[in-house]
């Protein structure tokens, strides 16, 4: 004798539900400056099928961007065991910090300071210190770098190139704000390379980003990330590469004329060391993780990584570069 037992299934389709904290209904959209972290204020999830799914909810990042001003979304989801999908979006307005949320102490864009004046004191015209922009050169970009030097005069780095070779960049701004033009800007000066060891030669190397050999390669293939540019070099006031108020306001400004007079933007013209080499160069602009890092391409030649990173200095630098440029 058989016994026929018909198990009746019931489908479910009810989605988990995820309620944002402090709550759906009263406000779930947040508010935070530019670089501000963002803190997560919670939620929960319930399934009637899977019960208590917090835990497993996912978050999806990739419309979020806590240094870009504007209205972003931060997706949250969860697929229960019967592949309902239960999903909400949290608005996050990321909005320009108020002046109060900066230390105002250094690396602050000063408007009430007095212009700058840029001081003529070109090194020798040597082609060891710097040679006529190479056939067809254009300015592509400003190239911000630090000397890693604390609180040297702009006179004495000025020496000091003197005293190098091949080293050098078309200005200098000291500790106090001056600014020395070291090398006229219609020559080269030699700042944005970089080198690093190379195992497999054995030897140190050339090492540039994607970017170099995107933009600053002349037709024929040579690289010219120091034609297509000018440099600045800044003295910091500590080893971490902070800058004086006097300092950091004289490049926003110089930076900003520089841009206007060569028709420049402030996203396509104005770069780091550190995007042309992943060298920690300017310090205070650039994020641990990012420096120093290579990989190898098809043809096994040791290239700088590009950095991955934002830095919130950095991104409230072109901030102020920007508003310098209509003062
Ligand atoms: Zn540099």
């Amino acid at each position: 004798m058989t016994r026929a037992v018909i198990v009746k299934a019931t489908v479910n389709t009810e989605k988990p539900v995820i309620t944002l904290k402090p709550g759906n209904d009263v406000k779930t959209e947040i508010t935070i400056s530019v670089g501000e972290d963002y803190v997560e204020p919670g939620y929960t999830c319930e399934d009637n099928v899977d019960g208590d799914c917090t835990e497993l909810v996912l978050k999806d990042y990739e419309n979020f961007d806590p240094f870009t001003i504007g209205v972003h979304t931060i997706k949250y989801s969860y697929t229960d065991s019967n592949d309902n999908v239960g999903e909400v979006y949290r608005v996050v307005e990321v909005v320009e910090g108020t002046e109060d949320d900066r230390d105002k102490t250094m690396n602050y864009y000063d408007s009430n300071l007095p212009e700058y004046n840029v001081e003529e004191n070109y090194l020798p015209n040597i082609p060891t210190n710097y040679r006529d922009r190479r056939e067809g050169s254009e300015i592509k970009a400003v190239v911000v770098h630090w000397t890693a030097a604390p609180n040297q005069l702009a006179i004495n780095t000025r020496q000091h190139f003197v005293n190098v070779d091949n080293v050098s960049s078309n200005y200098i701004i000291g500790p106090t704000g001056k600014i020395l033009s070291i090398v006229p800007n219609d020559k080269t000066a030699y700042c944005n390379g970089g080198t690093a060891y190379d195992e497999l030669l054995g030897k140190r190397v050339p090492v540039y980003t994607e970017l170099v050999y995107d933009k600053f390669v002349s037709e024929e293939g040579y690289l010219r990330h120091n034609d297509y540019t000018i440099s600045i070099e800044t003295n910091p006031i500590d080893s971490d590469g902070n800058f004086s108020n006097e300092t950091y306001t004289a490049l926003v400004r110089l930076t900003a004329d520089l841009l206007i007079e060569y028709g420049l933007t402030v996203e396509e013209g104005v770069y780091r060391h550190h995007d042309f080499t992943s060298k920690d160069c300017p310090r205070v602009f650039t994020n641990p993780e990012d420096a120093f890092q290579y990989t190898r391409d098809e043809n096994n030649k040791l290239i700088a990584v590009t950095p991955k990173s934002k830095n919130a200095m950095w991104e409230q630098f072109k901030n102020d570069v920007a508003k310098a440029m209509n003062r």
